[in-house]
């Protein structure tokens, strides 16, 4: 399925088919409560090569909790986060869910750094959970194969 997503202002918009996506979390860690004022940022996995990007985005970086540098970009005007990726593994995007203009088929698999989870955002029982982001090295090697 062909799905869109924009940022606040519309500059930004991206474009790109919800069968790519390789998987999908909730990030609780800190740096994500930061960067979107929220309990958690929910990311889609997504190869950059699927993705169809227009608008100017500006990138912070920070080095994560693995020692990875993070860039976080989000729309030069309004500010909204959109996607993430780490100069590592630049050809793996992390799109915000929250961006998407109908995101009522995203299904979350599990939650990353629970152990930084606010009490007035906890993470769904039912779900997976890892106390940081195990998963990312789990799936790293299906990652990097189909990139
Ligand atoms: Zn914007
Ligand atoms: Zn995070």
């Amino acid at each position: 399925m062909q799905v869109t997503g924009k940022c606040l202002c519309n500059q930004v918009t991206v474009a790109f088919d919800s069968n790519k996506v390789l998987s999908t979390h909730h990030c609780h860690c800190k740096d994500c409560q930061r960067s979107t004022g929220a309990g958690k940022a929910t990311i889609l996995y997504l190869p950059k090569k699927h993705l169809t990007l227009s608008g100017q985005l500006k990138f912070y970086e920070i080095k994560g909790k693995l020692g990875l540098r993070v860039n976080r970009g989000f729309c030069d005007n309004c500010g909204s986060g959109v996607l993430s990726f780490t100069k590592e593994f630049k050809n793996l995007f992390f799109i915000k869910a929250g961006i998407l203009d109908d995101s009522s088929w995203v299904k979350p698999q599990s939650n990353f750094f629970v152990s930084a989870a606010s009490n007035w955002n906890r993470p769904e029982a039912e779900l997976k959970h890892y106390q940081g982001n195990p998963g990312f090295f789990e799936n790293l090697t299906a990652i990097i194969r189909s990139l």
